[in-house]
C-alpha cells in the first residue's frame, strides 16, 4: 500500500498496538509484507509499475520464476484486488493491452462490464419522481449501476492468449497477500473513511471494511480470507465458477436485492442483473487503435473505450504544431485546445461499437486531425464547449463552423488502477482496471470478499436515441481508460496508462507530450503537474499546475479550477504508471512519486548489465 517512508516507521510501531478486528499482528516468519516504495526503478530482465508495492512484488516474483509479462500482469492485478479493493477487483472490468515481442503485434482484450439484458432505457430515472436519480450518492450506491463484471474473464483470456501460467499459478501471490494481510496505509484508511457513510448501508460491506464500525487503523494488518477463498475457487475451477454456479447466483441476488442494513440512509435502487447475464458475458479480442505521432506508432484501446480514439485524435491535432519550440505556456495552450476538440468528437461519436457505428478510422485519420487543428487560435482559447467535427466530410482544410454541442460532464474519480509490466523477452502489458467509483457501488458480495462495480454510471443518465453512450441492454458503457503502448521502429518505446475517469485521457496525452515534445525524461513527465481540458468551460488543474502556469494561461482565456471531487479532498489528477524502453535495453519503470501516496516501480535486476537469459523465449505452457 501507499505509505510514505516517514510514515512507515510509525505504521510499523502502530502494528504492535493495533487491536481492531481486522488488525492481527503477523508472525515474524511470515512472508515479509511489502511497504517500501520507489517511484523509479531502472534495470534489466523485466520491470513493473503499479500503485502498490505488494502488487509490484507479485509481478516481480512471477517474472523471476520465468513467467512472462502477461502472467505477471495478472498476478499484479489480482493482488491489487486485495490491496486496492476500492479501485479494482473481480467485481469490475478493464482493458488489457499486450505487445507480443515475437510477432511485433499489439493485441487487446476488452473486459468492460455490460448492461444486463433487462436494463431499461430509463433505468436511471427514479420511478417515484420521474426525475433522474441523484448521481451522488444515490445512483453510485446502487444495484442498478452494477455492470456484469469482466475482470476475471480478462485474466483468463490474457493467460490463454499470451501467458505461460494457468490462473491457478497466477493467482497464488494474491491469495498469499489476502491471507497474510497487508499493512493499511493512510490512503486506504482515508478511502474507507470517505466511503464510510455509504458502506454503512450494507451488512456485507460493513463487516469487511468497517470492522467494529470503524475504518481499519493505519499500520494495522488487513486480511481478506473471503477473497482468498474466492480466488482459490477460481484457481481450482477457472472463471466458469464466477460466471456460473453458486457465485454467479450470489452476485445476481446481491445486485437485485443489495444486503441493506436495517435502517439504510440511502435509497439503493435495485439492479436487473440475472445469472443469465453472467453466463452470457464475453470478453472481446479487439484490434488496438493505431496512429502515428512524430514518427512513433501509438497503440491504444479501441471503443468501447474512448481512450484510443481521443488520445490519438488529440495527437493528430497537435502533429502540425512544433510544440518543442514553443514556450511551455503556449505548448500547454495547444494541448488544452486539442484535447477539447478531441473530447467534442468523443462525446458526439464514441460508444460501444456493438450498438453504435463509431467512425474510428475518421477520428484517427491525420487529415481529420489536421482539419480540426485549424480551429486552434495560437493566442486565444476558444469558447468551450467546442463543436464536434464532421467525420463524413473532411479533407484536411479549414472547415466552416457548425452548431455547438456540449459534452456530457464527467466526474473525475481518483478510482481505478493501472499497471505496466515488461518481461525479459520484450513483451509488454499495459492494463487499466476499475470498479469505477472509489469503492464501486459500495456493495460487497456477502462472504466473497469483493466489491461490485458501479460502471454503468458511465452511461449517459438520460436516454437520447442520438447519444452514442445511451443505455442499451447488453451494451458496454463508454470508457475513458487509455492503456497505451508506443513503438519506435517496431520496438517498444513507452507504455503508460492512468486512472482518473475522463482525466485518464488527458493524463496519458499530457504525459506523452511531456516526454516526446517538452524535453522531460519519463520520471519528470509522469510527476509533472497536470491539467485537464475536456471541452468544458473550465480547465481542471492541480494546484501546482495553477501555481506554475495559471496566470499565463488565464491571459490566453483559460479558466483553471482546482481538481477534486465529491469523494476526495485530494486535488490530484491520476495515479499513472509507465515503463520506458531505452535503446540500450535498459528499462525505466516509473510510478507516481506523490499522488495517491506514491506508487511502486520495480525491476527484476537493477544491475548495469542485462540479466542472463535476456532474449530467450519463454517456456511454453
Ligand atoms: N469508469 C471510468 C472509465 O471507464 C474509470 C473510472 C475512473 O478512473 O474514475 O472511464
Amino acid at each position: 500500500m501507499r505509505l510514505k517512508r516517514r510514515q512507515f516507521a510509525a505504521a510499523i510501531a502502530a502494528l504492535a498496538l493495533s487491536v481492531s478486528s481486522a488488525a492481527v499482528a503477523s508472525p515474524a516468519f511470515a512472508d515479509p509484507r511489502q511497504t517500501e516504495k520507489n517511484p523509479t526503478a531502472t534495470g534489466y530482465g523485466g520491470a513493473v509499475s503499479t500503485v502498490d508495492p505488494e502488487a509490484s512484488a507479485a509481478a516481480i516474483e512471477v517474472l523471476k520464476r520465468g513467467g512472462n509479462a502477461a502472467d505477471a500482469a495478472v498476478a499484479a492485478a489480482a493482488t491489487l484486488g486485495v490491496t486496492e479493493p476500492y479501485s479494482a477487483g473481480i467485481g469490475g472490468g478493464g482493458y488489457f493491452v499486450y505487445y507480443d515481442a515475437k510477432t511485433g503485434e499489439v493485441g487487446t482484450i476488452d473486459g468492460r462490464e455490460t448492461a444486463p439484458a433487462a436494463m431499461p432505457h430509463d433505468a436511471f430515472i427514479n420511478p417515484a419522481t420521474g426525475e433522474p436519480y441523484k448521481f451522488t450518492p444515490d445512483l453510485v450506491t446502487s444495484g442498478v449501476s452494477v455492470g456484469v463484471p469482466g475482470t476475471a474473464a480478462t485474466w483468463e483470456r490474457a493467460l490463454e492468449r499470451w501467458g505461460t501460467l494457468g490462473l491457478d499459478e497466477a493467482l497464488k501471490p494474491a491469495i498469499k497477500v489476502a491471507n497474510r494481510g497487508f499493512v493499511v496505509d493512510e490512503t486506504f484508511r482515508q478511502q474507507t473513511e470517505d466511503n464510510k457513510a455509504r458502506f454503512s448501508n450494507f451488512t456485507s460491506t460493513q463487516q469487511l471494511f468497517l470492522p467494529g464500525g470503524e475504518s481499519p487503523a493505519v499500520g494495522s494488518i488487513f486480511k481478506n480470507p473471503e477473497l482468498a477463498a474466492t480466488y482459490r475457487l477460481l484457481a481450482k475451477e477457472g472463471t466458469s465458477a464466477f460466471y456460473n454456479g453458486p457465485l454467479a447466483e450470489e452476485i445476481a441476488a446481491t445486485v437485485q436485492a443489495p444486503p441493506k442494513v436495517g435502517e439504510p440512509t440511502l435509497p439503493v435502487p435495485v439492479g436487473f442483473m440475472t445469472t443469465q447475464d453472467l453466463a452470457d458475458y464475453k470478453v472481446l479480442n479487439q484490434d488496438p487503435t493505431h496512429m502515428k505521432y512524430r514518427g512513433y506508432d501509438v497503440y491504444g484501446m479501441a471503443p468501447s473505450s474512448s481512450g484510443g480514439t481521443t488520445v490519438g485524435e488529440a495527437l493528430n491535432i497537435l502533429e502540425p504544431f512544433n510544440l518543442s519550440e514553443m514556450q511551455p505556456t503556449d505548448a500547454l495552450h495547444h494541448y488544452f485546445e486539442a484535447s477539447a476538440l478531441a473530447f467534442a468528437d468523443r462525446g458526439a461519436y464514441v460508444g460501444d461499437p456493438a450498438f453504435v457505428d463509431v467512425p474510428t478510422d475518421a477520428l484517427l485519420d491525420p487529415a481529420f486531425g489536421k482539419e480540426r487543428s485549424c480551429l486552434i487560435n495560437p493566442t486565444a482559447a476558444a469558447t468551450k464547449p467546442v463543436k464536434p467535427g464532421d467525420v463524413e466530410n473532411y479533407d484536411g482544410a479549414c472547415p466552416a463552423s457548425a452548431a455547438p454541442l456540449a459534452d456530457e460532464t464527467d466526474t473525475e474519480n481518483i478510482s481505478t488502477t493501472n499497471l505496466t509490466v515488461a518481461d525479459k523477452w520484450g513483451n509488454v502489458v499495459e492494463y487499466t482496471l476499475t470498479i469505477e467509483q472509489t469503492g464501486g457501488s459500495g456493495i460487497v458480495v456477502p462472504g466473497r470478499g469483493f466489491l461490485l462495480n458501479n460502471e454503468l454510471t458511465d452511461f449517459s443518465t438520460v436516454y437520447d436515441p442520438e447519444d452514442p453512450n445511451r443505455i442499451e441492454p447488453g451494451k458496454r458503457p463508454r470508457s475513458s481508460m487509455s492503456p497505451t503502448i508506443i513503438l519506435a521502429e517496431g520496438k517498444p518505446f513507452l507504455a503508460l496508462g492512468s486512472p482518473g475517469g475522463s482525466t485518464i485521457i488527458t493524463t496519458v496525452l499530457q504525459t506523452i507530450l511531456n516526454r516526446v515534445d517538452l524535453g522531460m525524461d519519463i520520471s519528470e513527465a509522469l510527476a509533472a503537474p497536470r491539467a485537464a481540458q475536456r471541452n468544458t468551460a473550465t480547465v481542471t488543474a492541480e494546484p501546482a499546475f495553477i501555481q506554475s502556469y495559471g496566470s499565463q494561461l488565464t491571459a490566453l482565456g483559460h479558466e483553471l479550477v482546482p481538481a477534486g471531487d465529491a469523494f476526495t479532498s485530494a486535488a490530484e489528477i491520476g495515479a499513472a504508471t509507465a515503463i520506458e524502453f531505452r535503446e540500450d535495453g535498459k528499462l525505466v519503470a516509473v510510478a507516481e512519486p506523490e499522488r495517491r501516496g506514491g506508487g511502486s516501480a520495480m525491476v527484476v535486476s537493477s544491475g548495469d548489465q542485462p540479466s542472463n537469459g535476456h532474449g530467450k523465449g519463454p517456456k511454453s505452457k
